[in-house]
């Protein structure tokens, strides 16, 4: 195992289990050549169990649920067998339409499409909200010619479908990735709306990380008899080793420059749920005089893609963020994701954590839990089924608090049984 330089000490103990590689290749899929091709130029030589489950299935047309978290490779999972379909066809129209939730995602796609694509010739377009009128023409170019791919937002999508020129009656294949972020930021309507205008002979694969009822609903309205593949919901890829440190909110600034200051870390992103906390943490890692950038959604789209460059090609070493960037974006190599604070939704750690150790890869992941942030944090440890490891914060920061956090009795829907602690610190809101 090659534990990222400097962070020996901090992450020494914490169960780890490599990602274990299957034996079939991907020679035994029937994928076109320029395709496969396509893949070992990206230095895919074995599928992930997602990719094993998925391709055989979508080259035969069928429609698919994937419950899947990103870092599993289902990106690839959809795009070649895809890719493999577009070129058997005839060609004519557009060949698939993927939507995304965030432009982010749309991107991180159509630069897969283009390297998994590059010996097939694939064309795409990525299309998403923030460009100015020269974007928007160049997409509706893209959506009156042949284009192979279009990937992108379901806001910008009703845009453009609202003006009329949009031709989806030729999709070989329609795509719904990160399905259930997508819904909970209010598109079920949008995407039933694009749903109509396209060809119902189509193929329709759906992604997602959880499977809630309004997914079944979804899936039910826009899918024939859908193959369910099931890949580890909710727990964190392999490969991450997690941590905790339960301080006060006051000691979260001092720790934090404790694990970052001279410790020689190139890729690092801290996350806060708030845009409040974001500024906080970013400001105060600068006083520090830490190499950092914050990108959350108060930025145009022109200054978070170059954040986001800026940060992929190493230039910043430590990336502070909200959840904006934590679903879907691919960045190699991230050594360490910190938790500034809990995030409220338990799936949300799942999906901030997974920036590191990104396929076959080891990453660590580290939590600051402060008092309020104790419920929140025992409700993702029952999710991902184990607990997180507490780690020992250093003795120069003083004393901290108990990890006492109220744990919900089995079988005590919606109440709480407050651990030793005989008057409990939190209130019942529930
Ligand atoms: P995804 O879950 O689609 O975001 O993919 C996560 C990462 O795994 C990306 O960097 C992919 O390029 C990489 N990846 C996907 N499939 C494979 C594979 N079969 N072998 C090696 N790396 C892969």
């Amino acid at each position: 195992m090659v534990v990222p330089s400097g962070l020996q000490l901090i992450t020494m103990g914490v169960k780890y289990q490599p990602r274990v590689s299957t034996e079939i290749s991907f020679n035994s899929f029937a994928l076109h050549e320029d395709v496969m091709e396509g893949a070992l130029a990206m230095g895919f030589e074995k599928p992930t169990p997602i990719q094993e489950q998925a391709v055989p299935v979508a080259l035969e047309g069928k429609d698919i649920i994937g419950i899947a978290q990103t870092g599993t490779g289902k990106t690839a999972a959809f795009l070649l067998p895809t890719m493999s379909r577009i070129l058997q066809g005839d060609r004519k129209g557009i060949g698939a339409l993927i939507i995304v939730p965030t432009r982010e995602l749309a991107i991180q796609i159509d630069q897969a499409i283009e390297g998994l694509g590059y010996f097939a010739g694939i064309s795409s377009m990525a299309i998403y909200g923030g460009g100015d009128a020269s974007e928007f023409s160049q997409e509706k170019k893209a959506l009156t010619s042949d284009t192979d791919i279009i990937v992108a937002t379901p806001g910008r999508m009703m845009s453009h479908l609202n003006l009329g020129y949009a031709d989806f009656s030729h999709l070989k294949c329609f795509i719904l990735d990160e399905a259930d972020r997508m819904l909970d930021m209010g598109f079920y309507q949008d995407i039933i709306r694009i749903v109509k205008t396209i060809n119902s002979d189509r193929q329709t694969l759906l992604f997602s990380a959880t499977m809630p009822d309004n997914i079944r609903q979804l899936a039910k309205q826009i899918q024939k008899d859908p193959v369910q593949i099931n890949i580890a919901l909710s727990k964190p890829a392999e490969g991450i080793l997690q941590g905790a440190y339960v301080v006060f909110d006051h000691q979260k600034p001092d720790l934090i420059g404790h694990l970052l200051e001279g410790k020689d870390l190139k890729s690092v992103i801290v996350f806060s749920s708030t845009k409040r906390g974001v500024s906080e943490v970013y400001r105060m890692l600068r006083k520090k005089g830490l190499n950092c950038a914050s990108i959350s959604s108060d930025l145009e789209q022109k200054e978070r893609e170059q954040v986001m460059l800026d940060f992929k090609n190493r230039k910043t070493a430590i990336l502070v963020a909200t959840d904006v960037v934590s679903r879907g974006i691919d960045i190699d190599d991230i050594e360490l994701v910190i938790n500034y604070d809990v995030p409220n939704d338990a799936e949300d750690y799942v999906h901030r954590i997974g920036r590191t150790a990104r396929a076959a890869k080891t990453g660590v992941g580290l939590t600051l839990v402060g008092p309020d942030d104790q419920r929140k944090f025992v409700k993702i440890e029952q999710l991902i089924g184990s607990e997180i490891r507490k780690l020992q914060v250093p003795s120069d920061l003083g004393a901290v608090p108990e990890y006492n956090p109220p744990r919900r009795k089995p079988g005590n829907k919606g109440k709480f049984n407050h651990g030793r602690s005989k008057k409990p610190r939190y209130p019942k809101k529930r």
